[in-house]
């Protein structure tokens, strides 16, 4: 028989990066994920988290986390439906399916599970799986798990996805599912072009708000709600390890359909609840989101002044259109060398290469808080001037590829 291992010791691009000494993944911090961490004892300003409203180290999130402890102990150890569902995790979900204006919603234990365990539920053996190309793979893989079919349309591309809804039989059940912010580039989905088609052709909506809640909208509800379109989102999930500063996620929708995924969706089904901590976490942030809109606003100054300094500075962004920022180098190996003169020059970012994003898209991937200060971000764009500029990615100010 052929040696199952024998794949383990062919992986070898992460083990190049190593030899280079530009490994970027697995990086221990040594502090709180904060606008500043301490990684191998030095100071640097992080630009590579998900903590969009700076919450992880609100001293009321702290607080509620540990009370919660104090009172429910440290896990749940069993699942939802057995013996872990706490009053404190239905508390979390009536508040959230009013947040989003939704009859129920259900807390999981991840964001991924969110999506792998609402899409496997819903999307039964007749049914079809309309996804944007460029959905996270925890969207992929509920797909994958699903009995239906799995169809996919060009990124963003309206056309596209009208293309493909036409090709489908009337008799089947369509989920379009899509990101509201992708997360690698930064780009919002087009939320009405999406309504559009869905009630053209009678298929439902799903939109992962992860990178979007608590960032996106009036009410911070993400980007269905910046385009007025929150009502027309039939399945609405989120997860709470970004801006809710806390691990976990929630699916919202009709009483009726959260109520099938509740007995129906293995990820929920067979894994251990969210603990005390986190739910209570997740609680204590969305009365932030709720109460404070003035992050929002600090998030978004901050992402207008680093937008437009590496724009300036001749940086491809690409089309973001949040607070995720992404600068587009091409070349795998040019950008995990690049990612280390940041490193090495006291900036935090996150290297995205394939499969994350295309082969030749290959991206340093940066994201604001709304705890950054201003001499923060002034210091990490000194620092990407300079090794931008020796690394040649900054081709004498003009940008590589397309500039938007
Ligand atoms: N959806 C999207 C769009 C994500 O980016 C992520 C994680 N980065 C997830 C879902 C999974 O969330 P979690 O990390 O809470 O499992």
């Amino acid at each position: 028989m052929a040696d199952l291992f024998a794949k383990c010791e062919t992986l070898t691009k992460p083990r190049q990066a190593e030899e280079m000494g530009c490994y970027p993944f697995f990086i221990p911090l040594e502090s709180e994920a904060g606008p500043e961490v301490t990684i191998d004892g030095r100071r640097m300003v992080m630009l590579g988290s998900n903590n969009y409203l700076g919450l992880t180290q609100d001293k009321r999130v702290k607080e509620a986390a540990i009370a919660a402890i104090e009172r429910y102990g440290s896990g749940c150890t069993g699942s939802r439906l057995m013996n872990g569902t706490l009053d404190l995790h239905r508390t979390l979900e009536a508040r959230l399916a009013s947040f989003v204006r939704k009859e129920d919603a259900l807390a999981f234990t991840t964001g991924f599970q969110t999506n792998l365990g609402a899409i496997s539920a819903l999307v039964g053996r007749h049914d079809v799986a309309v996804i944007d190309r460029s959905v996270h793979a925890s969207i992929i893989d509920g797909c994958r798990l699903a009995h239906g079919e799995i169809l996919r349309f060009k990124h963003n591309d309206m056309e596209d996805l009208e293309r493909v809804l036409q090709g489908i039989d009337s008799r089947r059940g369509v989920l379009i599912i899509v990101d509201g912010v992708y997360s690698m580039e930064g780009d919002v989905a087009n939320v009405p072009g999406l309504v559009r088609l869905k009630n053209q052709y009678g298929a439902r909506l799903m939109i992962d708000e992860a990178h979007s809640v608590g960032v996106f909208g009036e009410g911070g509800r993400g980007v269905a709600e910046h385009f007025g379109l929150l009502d027309e989102v039939d399945v609405y999930t989120a997860t709470f390890s970004k801006s809710f500063a806390s691990i976990g996620g929630f699916v919202a929708a009709k009483a009726d359909v959260i109520y099938y995924i509740r007995h129906m969706a293995r990820a929920l089904l067979f894994s251990a609840a969210l603990p005390p901590a986190s739910t209570a976490a997740a609680l204590a942030a969305l009365d932030v989101i709720e109460t404070e809109p003035e992050r929002r606003e600090r998030l978004w100054e901050n992402t207008r002044f680093l937008l437009t300094g590496l724009k300036d500075l001749g940086f491809t962004t690409g089309k973001s259109d949040s607070p995720v920022i992404p600068l587009i180098v091409g070349d795998e190996f040019l950008l995990v060398r690049f990612w280390r003169g940041l490193f090495d020059g006291g900036v935090f970012t996150n290297a995205a290469v394939s499969p994350a994003v295309e082969p030749d898209r290959a991206l340093i991937r940066t994201s604001l808080m709304a705890t950054h200060t201003v001499e923060q971000l002034q210091r990490a764009l000194d620092v990407m001037a300079m090794v931008g500029q020796e690394l040649g990615v900054l081709s004498r100010g003009e940008p590589v590829g397309e500039r938007v």
